[in-house]
């Protein structure tokens, strides 16, 4: 992993003259070279529509598009290029849930979130809620920061159609077992959805062995370019569910009657769809297969060690998040005294870029009890003297701000 901060470009430059520390890969990643050159290559040498015209540069088009939902299938372990379906973001996969699948709820159905949600998997369902009568429950989070998993159980039951989770909190790093929120679902008939946004781009995901029907994330976040998401869906649901969008690309034929509707994954993009990203895409994801998934963990699994010694070790500094368990490389931490947008501010003018705020989990917010937090979150090219530096500017702001 040493050489891996070398592949980025933006790593280079300089922030208020100060080596730039990129702390906030939770909220996007950034891009190796060989992704940037892939989307300037598409646009240099193959730009076309997809699936229109028996030419050269549509079939070149054509073929790079399609070759970026297999590489997706191949590395989630997905049946095939069928179940994945590209949207803009895992917002726009989970709007697509909320209505496709949604739509067959009645008035008195049940759906099962968490209290761990990002507003991605907490709105959607809401409005869906509010469309059709159906009732919201919520699964509690421990003292310690984890899925209170008996009590997600026990509310799992006869009325329940739709449990929606996390698999990886984007404030507190907790990783959910995923694998079991799928069973539960499975054991009462109900779909399994699973907020991979912070998942997939951390730890090896397997579709096949977690056992879940949809799972959501963002290529942003995974060293892809923004503008392009994915919705993984077992073929037997996606087959049974009417499209979100509809109108060119998505159909098989039209009359002024009606339309049938093109198979899958098509039958879900309607329209022209981002075909740069997915170049940029598909570079993204044979990045990190060339990494290795496991070595990404590993990093960073000792990169939080090392960060949450670290930054523990600092007075009247106070680290949320679960002590033990499975947890992806994101330190949520206040300290005391300061506002979490000063913080951000002060570590800004050392180079070192971090997230304050609510992160997009106003009730996990409240839940914890606080009104904001700092955020601190790690992917392959970060190091421990990034570390080193984010500890020594703390030290510095505290200083300022005299706590
Ligand atoms: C970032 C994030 C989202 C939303 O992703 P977008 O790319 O902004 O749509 C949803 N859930 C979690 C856990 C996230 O971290």
């Amino acid at each position: 992993m040493k050489t891996a901060a070398r592949d980025f470009p933006i790593l280079s430059r300089k922030i208020n003259g100060k080596r730039l520390v990129y702390l906030d890969s939770a909220a996007t990643a950034q891009k190796p070279l060989s992704v940037i050159e892939a989307e300037m290559e598409f646009y240099t040498k193959s730009n076309a529509n997809v699936h229109r015209g028996m030419n050269t540069l549509s079939r070149m088009a054509t073929e790079i598009y399609e070759q970026a939902h297999s590489k997706t299938a191949k590395f989630i372990n997905a049946k095939g290029m069928q179940e994945i379906i590209f949207t803009k973001n895992t917002t726009e996969s989970l709007n697509l849930l909320a209505y496709s699948l949604g739509e067959k709820l009645k008035s008195g159905d049940e759906i099962l979130l968490t209290k761990m949600e990002h507003h991605a998997n907490l709105v959607p369902w809401q409005q869906l809620a509010k469309r059709k009568g159906a009732v919201i429950k919520f699964a509690d989070i421990t003292i310690d920061g984890r899925l209170d998993m008996d009590g997600l159980a026990s509310k799992a039951g006869r009325r329940t159609k739709i449990i929606a989770a996390t698999g990886a909190s984007n404030i507190l790093g907790t990783v959910n077992p995923a694998k079991e929120i799928a069973k539960i679902a499975k054991d009462c008939n109900a779909c399994s959805v699973i907020d991979a946004a912070q998942a997939v781009p951390h730890i090896a995901i397997d579709v096949k062995r977690i056992g879940c029907d949809f799972l959501a994330f963002s290529a942003h976040k995974m060293l892809g370019p923004t503008g392009i998401g994915v919705l993984h869906g077992r073929e037997g649901l996606l087959e049974e569910m009417d499209p979100f969008l509809t109108g060119g690309d998505m159909i098989s034929s039209v009359t002024l009657q009606g339309a049938e509707w093109n198979v899958l994954p098509w039958k879900f993009e309607a329209g022209t769809p981002n075909i740069a990203g997915a170049a940029g895409f598909g570079a993204a994801i044979e990045y990190l297969e060339k990494t290795g998934m496991e070595n990404v963990e590993g990093h960073e699994k000792e990169l939080l060690k090392y960060a949450l010694k670290r930054i523990g070790e600092i007075e009247n500094v106070k680290i949320y998040g679960p002590a033990k368990g499975p947890r992806v490389g994101v330190v949520p931490f206040n300290i005391e005294g300061m506002h979490a947008h000063d913080v951000s501010e002060m570590l800004d003018r050392h180079g070192i870029i971090i997230r304050a705020g609510n992160h997009c989990a106003q009730p996990l917010m409240h839940e914890m009890g606080i009104g904001g937090v700092c955020r601190a979150s790690f992917y392959i090219y970060n190091t421990k003297r990034d570390i080193d530096a984010l500890a020594i500017a703390i030290g510095d702001a505290k200083k300022v701000f005299g706590v």
